[in-house]
């Protein structure tokens, strides 16, 4: 394949409707994207030119590691992506403080990167939910709905009862903490729904970035989509029962809700805890650098 030049890249995410001075987040497999001018910067770049000066990029930059303190200056991100795990990295890029990051550039990047609670990871307050409530864009390149966060913040807007337990090692005061909470999570792959959802009304450009399938839609127009069908049927993103250890574990908080247990919806500490019960479970305390 030829290597494609980054003027070339931003005609095409032009071309997909990316627009000038908006607030972007970008999903990128970039093996599907390749090959590319610059390779993982020049997509960069040609994402950053495509917006231009008054725009605002963002992406996924959680960590991989349960197990060990987040540091937003260190700790790696690799299971989203290489161009993920190069953004965070580069000067004037911005990472919020939580195990959930998300990074991002521009004139709105330190209130998307704000802090964010740890127990929710992608509700209202989160840096996906600043981006719905900026009107911005979400790019999936070279992936799926499979990989957009957007829609776990349609779910926690809707309130579903299902989830799955997670845990996290985290530093409050200086102390080495467990945290355990409910995380409104399975496999995703049901997400994919939302292609034929959102073509259906028109809200879904399609389009070739690199040498990869270029999917753009507000994520306004998301959330709005799978608010309506989350509505008519709560488990709509859920496999159906023994198809799927992610989604069968999600549907037994299900059952466990209706025989009137609570389900954690704030972070509680573990067994190694010193931390007060009253404690909200954010980052930000400057205990964890
Ligand atoms: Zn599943």
């Amino acid at each position: 394949m030829i290597t494609l030049e980054t003027q070339q890249a931003i005609a095409q995410l032009r071309s997909v409707g990316v627009e000038a001075g908006g607030v972007l987040v970008v999903h990128t497999a970039f093996s599907k994207v390749a090959p590319l001018e610059g390779g993982p910067l020049g997509l960069i770049s040609a994402l950053r030119a495509a917006i231009g000066p008054t725009g605002t990029l963002v992406m996924p930059s959680m960590s991989d590691d349960d197990d060990h303190p987040f540091d937003a200056g260190t700790t790696p991100c690799l299971s989203m992506g290489v161009v993920a795990d190069t953004f965070w990295r580069l000067p004037g890029v911005l990472r919020s403080d939580s195990p959930h990051a998300f990074a991002a550039i521009g004139p709105k990047a330190a209130e998307i990167t704000a802090p964010h609670p740890l127990d929710v990871p992608h509700g209202l307050d989160s840096p996906i939910g600043r981006v719905y409530q900026m009107d911005g864009q979400v790019l999936l390149l070279g992936v799926g709905h499979d990989a957009n966060t957007t829609l776990h913040l349609a779910e926690n807007m809707a309130g579903v009862r299902y989830g799955r337990l997670k845990y996290l090692i985290t530093l409050i005061r200086g102390q080495l903490t467990r945290l355990e909470y409910v995380e409104i999570d399975h496999c995703c792959e049901n997400f994919r729904l939302l292609d034929q959802w959102l073509d259906a009304e028109g809200e879904q450009r399609h389009g070739i970035v690199g040498h990869g399938p270029a999917r753009l839609a507000r994520a306004r127009a998301m959330v709005h989509t799978a608010l309506v069908h989350l509505a008519e049927h709560e488990t709509v993103f859920l496999h159906s029962p023994g198809l799927c250890s992610e989604c069968d574990e999600a549907r037994a908080t299900l059952s466990a809700a209706a025989a009137g247990r609570t389900i954690a919806s704030r972070v509680r500490p573990g067994p190694e805890a010193g931390v007060g019960s009253n404690d909200d479970g954010r980052r930000g305390d400057g205990s964890s650098s």
